[in-house]
């Protein structure tokens, strides 16, 4: 498994905590000896933080760049892509995780800017990077090679009340993957859904304005995942042999219903 995977350059938005920075630290165990990972997130000092983490775990066989980018803008991911270093241009596997909640409210109280924020994070955000990466992959022989793993939500598929926006962005997700697996059936291009249930990050408390005791009353009964739960599956999805596409995968906690 580790094998498929040396010497591949990964992208993971959202690399600064949970589920990006589980999965950053996954896909550099998994092959210690000869990866290029580059974490993108808004908060810097932490990406840098999280990349010193990874060296001194797994060491020098891995190289980390962390790269500080907010997703909702497009002019930072257009910056983003033409001024990689060049030994770390050649990107293989991207890994759209980068996401936000908004706080949880009904439709009609739903601020513009909540709203704004939620579709130019979770749905334009993850469509123009794998606009700006896909070149990349379609130069490539047999019609193109690489990944795209996509993380939506078991929202996107059960959509709660209070949730309405959060569960729409994570729906739209969902579409705009189906649909592009399907535009590239002819190629090498795989493109991966993986969608999680609850997952103890700061995602959940945010989700309540920070009301750790309101999260955990709506939680009750429920162990959470943890980011390295589904940091597993997706390295598991990205290391599969090249034939193998691991198309749509919803993962929860045993208890949640
Ligand atoms: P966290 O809040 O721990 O992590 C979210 C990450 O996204 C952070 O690294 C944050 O970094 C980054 N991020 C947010 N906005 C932007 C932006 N505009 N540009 C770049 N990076 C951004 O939450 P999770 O790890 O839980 O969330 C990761 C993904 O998993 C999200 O897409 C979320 O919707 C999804 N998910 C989470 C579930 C859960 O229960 N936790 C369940 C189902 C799906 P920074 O602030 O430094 O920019």
């Amino acid at each position: 498994m580790a094998k498929r995977l040396e010497g591949k350059t990964v992208v993971v938005t959202g690399a600064s905590s949970g589920i990006g920075k589980s999965t950053a630290q996954e896909f550099a165990r998994s092959s210690p000896k000869n990866l290029k990972l580059i974490l993108t997130a808004r908060r810097i000092d932490t990406l840098k933080e999280v990349a010193a983490e990874i060296k001194q775990e797994v060491g020098d066989g891995v190289q980390v760049l962390p790269v500080k980018l907010d997703v909702s803008n497009p002019e930072e991911i257009n910056n983003f892509v033409s001024s990689l270093p060049e030994e770390f241009k050649e990107i293989d596997v991207l890994v759209n995780n980068a996401g936000l909640v908004k706080g949880v409210a009904q439709a009609p109280e739903i601020a513009t800017e909540d709203l704004k924020v939620m579709f130019d994070t979770n749905v334009t955000g993850l469509i123009n990077m794998t606009q700006a990466i896909l070149p990349i992959f379609k130069k490539r022989s047999e019609g193109g090679r690489g990944d795209i793993i996509n993380i939506g939500s078991i929202a996107g598929r059960e959509p709660y009340p209070g949730g309405s926006i959060y569960c729409a962005t994570k729906a739209a997700v969902r579409s705009f993957t189906d649909a592009l697996r399907k535009e590239l059936i002819a190629t090498r291009i795989r493109v991966i859904e993986i969608d999680p249930g609850q997952v103890e990050t700061e995602f959940s408390v945010v989700r309540f304005y920070g009301d750790k005791s309101k999260a955990d009353a709506v939680y009750k009964g429920v162990e959470p995942l943890t980011g390295d739960d589904i940091a597993e599956v997706v390295v598991f999805a990205a290391s599969r042999r090249e034939n193998v596409v691991i198309a749509d995968t919803l993962i929860f906690p045993s208890h949640q219903a």
